[in-house]
């Protein structure tokens, strides 16, 4: 579901520059929760934003769903990239706007149907539990809560991949637990492909089928979670 071939990430400020990935490869099979972790620093973070291109790469391809990303011309790029939710640490909502228009927000730049919006938003308040709290702001919800509604706002136009930047290092133990069963949940249920990249062991051990350990912009190990970290 996706592919990554060589890719390197040169950041040039001035006449500093920093190769904060390099050539890395790395494929993901469809209905996989994939992690990867490491050190702050480490290039998680631009790791996985080269997947949706957020980061164009220095060097290397990106497929995803079989579909080469990089080098499409920006329309269909932004079309692409439906196939493709992210959530956030600090969970990016719209502050002036309700639970439902946050969730609506990306099928309305699709120019879906009024109609077809509102029926599939209450689909998606169902199926993060915030059926009752879809006419409220932001600031009115808990961290969990918000997570919840980025969850869902990222699974509006119904995506064959969710990529997950730390999506639970805000949040408190207990939260972050009920944040991850609902991702596993949605893996389950929906047969989506998840990436995520974490600084904390508990996340890939809760719900990772396999991770690949990142540091100084390289894949260092990678396997199975079990082989991985639970080796004697
Ligand atoms: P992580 O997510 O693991 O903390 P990042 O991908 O954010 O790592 O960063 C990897 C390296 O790239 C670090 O050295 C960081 O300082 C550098 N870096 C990240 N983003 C930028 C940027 N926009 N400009 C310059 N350097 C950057
Ligand atoms: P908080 O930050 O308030 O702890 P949570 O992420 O734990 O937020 O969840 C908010 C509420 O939704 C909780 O009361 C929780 O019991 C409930 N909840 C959790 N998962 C689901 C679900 N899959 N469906 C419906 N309700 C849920």
């Amino acid at each position: 579901m996706i592919e990554l071939a060589d890719i390197s990430k040169t950041y040039r400020t001035g006449s500093a520059s920093v190769e904060a990935i390099k050539h890395i490869d790395l494929s993901i099979g469809k209905g996989e929760i994939f992690g990867i972790i490491g050190h702050s620093g480490a290039g998680k973070s631009t790791l996985l934003r080269t997947v949706n291109l957020l980061e164009q790469p220095t060097t290397g391809t990106v497929k995803v769903g079989g579909v080469e990303l990089t080098g499409l011309p920006a329309g269909r790029l932004q079309r692409e990239r439906r196939r493709i939710g992210m959530i956030f640490q600090h969970f990016n909502l719209l502050a002036m706007a309700t639970v439902r228009d946050n969730i609506a927000f990306p099928l309305k730049l699709a120019k879906l149907p009024k109609a077809a919006i509102r029926a599939r938003v209450d689909e998606l308040l169902q199926l993060v539990g915030l059926e009752r709290h879809a006419e409220m702001y932001p600031a009115q919800l808990s961290g969990g809560q918000k997570q919840r509604v980025g969850i869902a706002r990222a699974l509006a136009s119904n995506p064959d991949v969710l990529l997950c930047d730390e999506a639970t290092s805000a949040l408190d133990p207990q939260t972050t637990n009920a944040i991850l069963s609902l991702l596993l949940d949605i893996n389950k249920k929906l047969g989506i492909t998840i990436l995520l990249i974490t600084h904390e062991m508990h996340v890939i051990r809760s719900i990772c089928d396999r991770v690949a350990v990142i540091d100084g912009g390289e894949i260092v190990e990678l396997g199975d979670v079990v082989d991985v970290f639970l080796k004697p």
